[in-house]
């Protein structure tokens, strides 16, 4: 049976390191948050960043725009948040109106305050493994892998979804790592070819969003596996890998909920602690 790992307990950890960190900085840093319109799970979302903001010495700073706000006036403030010198990071929740172009908007985010490490110059330096403020998710998955004290190098890693912000920054840190990494996607599974990769990995990280995508009985005997995927089923949370199954063959799982998506959150402050330790020099 697979040895669990959550991510509490290794959020809380370097959480702690970010609050020392703060306290040793002498300044509060201020993390600005961008709502547009009334979303109850961006709002949710932002309250619970605040909640995390507020026990590590973090001035949180919610803005909520109106639901018709147009991407200039977006985009405006965004500029204005940019040049004010007080604001370390930004950052901008989802899900915006259907009017706006999250992808377009985020990149309008000063590089040295895009704490969620989105924007093209900061997804670039990871090609060059030279990224001061990568993405919380890829983050949080390193983190994880980091936590099982096992070398990557030389191993076959399986990395399902190929996505801007999760599967391909996971593929190139993995590179980092020398790991010899295939990543899988929707041409993967259309070409009929998902079992097969996925029967190969050591390491399987799985990004797609689709509950079951990943039948217990292809997880390797003894695999790593790191399941970022969020389902609703019947009520009910779960990733892409079927756990009950997989928990049988893999010698280390993530839950979920519980693994990825207790970091994801701890790396937006951490970025947010770089972000102004840079800002400073
Ligand atoms: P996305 O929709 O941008 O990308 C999905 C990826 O899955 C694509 O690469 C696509 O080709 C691939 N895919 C789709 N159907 C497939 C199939 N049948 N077989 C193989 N590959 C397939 O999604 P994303 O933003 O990368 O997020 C992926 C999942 O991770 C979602 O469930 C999301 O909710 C979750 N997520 C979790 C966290 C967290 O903190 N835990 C953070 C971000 C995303």
């Amino acid at each position: 049976m697979a040895k669990l790992l959550e991510g509490k307990p290794i959020a809380q950890k370097i959480k702690e390191g970010i609050k020392q960190e703060i306290s040793a900085l002498g300044k509060k840093p201020v993390l600005a948050s961008i709502q547009v319109g009334g979303d109850a799970g961006a709002e949710a979302y932002a309250k619970s960043q605040k909640k995390t903001a507020d026990a590590l010495g973090i001035e949180y700073q919610f803005h909520k725009l109106a639901q018709d706000t147009i991407e200039d006036k977006l985009v405006g403030f965004i500029n204005q948040l940019n040049v004010d010198e007080s604001i370390n990071g930004i950052i901008i929740q989802m899900p915006l109106p259907a009017h706006i172009d999250y992808k377009k908007i985020s990149q309008f985010i000063s590089p040295e305050k895009d704490v969620e490490g989105i924007h093209p110059a900061n997804i670039g330096k990871i090609v060059f493994g030279k990224a001061d403020l990568l993405p919380c998710t890829p983050a949080a998955v390193m983190e994880l892998l980091n936590e099982t004290g096992m070398d990557l190098y030389g191993k076959e890693v399986v990395m399902v979804g190929h996505s801007e912000i999760v599967g391909k920054p996971i593929a190139l840190l993995l590179l980092d790592k020398f790991a010899t990494v295939s990543v899988c996607h929707i041409g993967t599974s259309k070409a009929g070819k998902l079992e097969e990769h996925v029967k190969k990995a050591e390491f399987l990280i799985v990004a797609v969003g689709k509950a079951g995508l990943i039948k217990g009985e292809w997880v390797r005997e003894g695999a790593v596996v790191i399941d970022v995927g969020i389902n609703r089923v019947e009520g009910k949370i779960v990733g892409d890998v079927e756990f009950e199954e997989a928990e049988k063959r893999a010698s280390i799982i993530t839950p979920v909920p519980g693994g990825v998506g207790p970091l994801t959150v701890t790396m937006l402050m951490r970025n947010l602690l770089k972000a102004a330790k840079l800002q400073q020099k």
